[in-house]
């Protein structure tokens, strides 16, 4: 099958609309940094492509009372250059900068990582950690999705064929929370990720673990929670003891899920460098900041 047609988006309506009468012979691209790899190899063959690049709405960074709302098609230098991420939101601008080289930056976008659903996609950790959702539009309607659960076993929560990724949102995390990232690539430069980790933390007057998420990427089938060091940690006093317990929790939850894989030695001890630097990263915040 050959490309027909390439039509350029100029609003969210006629996008739903071209989704919807074109449906599974339809493709969006939005930086193209992934789809046209795709496109070039055969692994997908779409009629159509919708470009919605120019979509102002989709490439914007809105704050509504407590919540931070990124369109879909925002630019990971739009999100390193935004200071709205640079103080315990940090892990998430540091999760962006160190996505490919400044020209994938200019071009990829944060609903294409997302979209595309690859396990080592580097955005995706992060906003797991935040408790991120996802607004999805079609002429259908709408519907919201916690970003975790959009990855699963069936996959039945990916995108359909008429569906567009509007935007990205979560809350703002108090001041007494921070955002930590650690990414193990392969090369300096243009690496696929291989492993990261991302984890929320906040703590109460007394330096105790008061709530915490973490999620990593490329650390199974997808991008997830890990429950069992997030059960561990709860309640802890934030310092350094806490690294032990996090190492064994982790390999522990390493045991169960790769055993047998060949990647498995190696992340089983990454895992426990990983949370190290996220606990640094965590920690600087809380030096630094009076709660
Ligand atoms: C050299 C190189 C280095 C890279 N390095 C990294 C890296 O370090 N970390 C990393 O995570 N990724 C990396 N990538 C992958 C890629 O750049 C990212 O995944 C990027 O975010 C994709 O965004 P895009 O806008 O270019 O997506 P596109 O290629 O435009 O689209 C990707 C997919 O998502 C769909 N899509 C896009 N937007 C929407 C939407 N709003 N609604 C519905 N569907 C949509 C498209 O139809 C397509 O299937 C790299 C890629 C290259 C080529």
């Amino acid at each position: 099958m050959t490309l027909d047609q390439v039509f350029k988006g100029n609003s969210i309506s006629e996008v739903l609309e071209l989704l919807n009468q074109y449906k599974e012979d339809a493709k969006i691209i939005a930086g193209g940094t992934d789809i046209i790899i795709g496109l070039r190899n055969g692994k997908i063959t779409p009629k159509v492509l919708i470009d919605i690049s120019k979509i102002d709405e989709l490439r914007q960074i809105q704050v509504e009372e407590n919540k931070i709302i990124i369109g879909s098609a925002t630019t990971y230098t739009q999100i390193v250059e935004n200071e709205l991420f640079d103080t315990n939101l940090y892990g998430f601008k540091k999760a962006c900068r160190l996505v490919g080289s400044p020209q994938i930056r200019n071009k990829g976008t944060i609903g294409g990582n997302i979209a595309n659903a690859s396990p080592a996609a580097d955005s995706i950790p992060p906003l797991i950690a935040l408790g991120a959702e996802l607004n999805i539009s079609s002429l259908r309607g709408n519907r919201k999705l916690l970003l975790e659960d959009y990855f699963n076993e069936k996959e039945d929560n990916r995108l359909r064929a008429d569906e567009l990724l509007m935007s990205i949102e979560f809350e703002i995390p108090k001041k007494n929370q921070v955002l930590g990232f650690s990414k193990l690539g392969l090369r300096k430069a243009l690496a696929i990720s291989r492993v990261t980790l991302s984890s929320l933390i906040g703590i109460d007057d007394d330096v105790n673990i008061e709530n915490i998420r973490v999620a990593s990427g490329s650390i199974g089938k997808y991008p997830m929670r890990e429950r069992e060091v997030e059960e561990a940690l709860i309640g802890k006093r934030f310092n350094s003891e806490i690294l032990k317990i996090a190492a064994s929790s982790l390999q522990s939850s390493m045991d169960k899920r790769l055993v047998g894989r060949s990647t498995y030695p190696y992340k089983r001890r990454a895992v426990v460098t990983l949370f190290e630097e996220v606990y640094k990263d965590n920690l600087s915040y809380f030096n630094e900041v009076t709660l």
